[in-house]
């Protein structure tokens, strides 16, 4: 299962644009998932060059606020 880590991500949006039926922007103006079946065929954490989007077994800084 794919997370976004939040420390890492930018906010740029250029997931949004490589794979836009699986990520949106959230409200605070970071990465959300909203498919991930969507996200894996548009390549998983290799959709985000910064490696802002990770596998929830890799290590990661919790998403929660
Ligand atoms: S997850 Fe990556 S590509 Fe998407 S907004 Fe964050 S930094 Fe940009």
């Amino acid at each position: 299962m794919y997370k976004i880590d939040k420390e890492k991500c930018l906010g740029c949006g250029g997931c949004t644009i490589t794979c836009p039926k699986g990520i949106d922007m959230g409200e605070d103006s970071r990465a959300k998932i909203i498919d991930e079946q969507e996200l894996i065929k548009a390549g998983g954490e290799n959709v985000c060059p910064y490696g802002a989007i990770v596998l929830d077994d890799e290590e990661f800084l919790d998403d929660e606020e």
